[in-house]
């Protein structure tokens, strides 16, 4: 894992400035054009997986075995991909998991059940609920039952506290993840603009909160923000956590800028196909063969010209949110077995 709060280091250029955006940049020539450098979420997703893979050689030495819970409720399509994938990775590391399902008519008192049994289980470190649940159920109640010390998704109200007061503790996976992705990739945060928008509790302000940690100057926008694109344009690093395709496009991105690219969109028909693409061509060609074609928050031609560097969808921000979740598990049971802390530190994000 990367060190958490960090200074400039010398010679590096302050945040916002011309040799900034340089820095930034190291663009590609491509076709007599500049083009952003992309940040490969897959490749630091591995590394951060790699990482892990030596603290597990360690921890099982010491017949430790770190162990996930994955709770999914009903059969909503993409949680079911979402918890087979966290699965998967955890049996591709070697942690121990458990898939629990149970029928989408479930009751907030089973699943308060269920979690309780959870929380009683030492084999068990890490407990997710994977969300949305379904409307009958209180979620915020089933989430604020697991253990803190347990809670490796970061959503109970104690690790909020502690993320906000910059004190040691389980933090939300992606914008764990976001921060990785913009230390290992030796983008300045200290001191930047950054712009955040979408203020949820899952994305938006936890990342907002790391940011500011890690002194950038940072505004959080929504729905109700005014000339939302001018905001976006002062922005060093924008992070677009929204959930509309490609709402962003080349007047919310300043020349040179970072652009972390959160959303998860899926386009299914033509029309929505050619209203995001300037060109549509191989968009549509894969719709057609796939079904669907899945786009982020930001206009994926427009940030590839006006960028300095960003993350791709899909392959950007996506595989560092399992990453962190193994971290986040492994974490949970070195704190819990009263291990020493993590043998090189996690960045303020863990
Ligand atoms: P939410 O729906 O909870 O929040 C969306 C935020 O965007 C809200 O704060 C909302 O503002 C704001 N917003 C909506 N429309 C606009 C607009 N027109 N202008 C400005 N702001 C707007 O979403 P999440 O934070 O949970 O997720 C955001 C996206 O990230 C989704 O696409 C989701 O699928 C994706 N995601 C991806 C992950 C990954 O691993 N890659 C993980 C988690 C999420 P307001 O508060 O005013 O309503």
């Amino acid at each position: 894992m990367t060190s958490g709060m960090r200074s400039r280091p010398k010679g590096r250029p302050r945040a916002g400035s011309r040799g900034y955006a340089k820095l930034v940049r190291l663009h590609h020539v491509s076709g007599g054009r500049l083009s952003a450098r992309v940040l490969d979420g897959r490749k630091i997703g591995d590394e951060i997986q790699a990482e892990l893979a030596d603290q597990l050689r360690e921890l099982k030495a010491a017949r430790i075995t770190p162990g996930l819970a994955a709770v999914l409720v009903g059969e909503n399509p993409a949680s079911q991909i979402y918890v087979r994938n966290k699965v998967k990775t955890c049996e591709a590391l070697g942690l121990y998991s458990e898939r629990i399902e149970c029928p989408a008519a479930t009751s907030t008192e089973n699943l308060l059940g269920l979690v309780a049994r959870l929380n009683a289980r030492d084999e068990i470190d890490g407990i997710l609920v994977q969300l949305p649940l379904p409307p009958q159920v209180d979620s915020k109640q089933v989430l604020e039952a697991v253990d803190p010390a347990k809670d490796v998704d970061g959503f109970h109200p104690v690790n909020i506290g502690k993320l906000v007061s910059g004190r040691p503790g389980l933090v939300p996976c992606t914008p764990a993840g976001i921060i990785e992705i913009l230390v290992r990739s030796q983008i300045p945060i200290s001191g930047a603009r950054a712009v955040v928008v979408g203020r949820s509790d899952i994305v938006g302000k936890p990342v907002a909160m790391l940011l500011l940690h890690h002194h950038a100057t940072v505004t959080i926008c929504h729905s109700k923000t005014r000339d939302l694109a001018a905001v976006a344009r002062e922005a060093d690093i924008l992070v677009a956590a929204i959930g509309k395709a490609a709402l962003v496009t080349a007047d919310f991105i300043k020349p040179g800028a970072t652009v972390i690219d959160v959303g998860t969109n899926r386009l299914t028909t033509p029309e929505e196909v050619r209203r995001v693409f300037h060109h549509p061509a191989g968009p549509l060609r894969q719709l057609e063969a796939k079904g669907s074609v899945l786009v982020g928050d930001v206009q994926p031609e427009d940030v590839r010209e006006k960028a300095g560097a960003y993350t791709p969808v899909p392959g950007g921000v996506g595989p560092l949110t399992i990453a962190m979740l193994m971290a986040n598990t492994v974490k949970a049971a070195r704190l819990r077995r009263g291990k020493e802390a993590f043998r090189s530190q996690p960045s303020l994000a863990g």
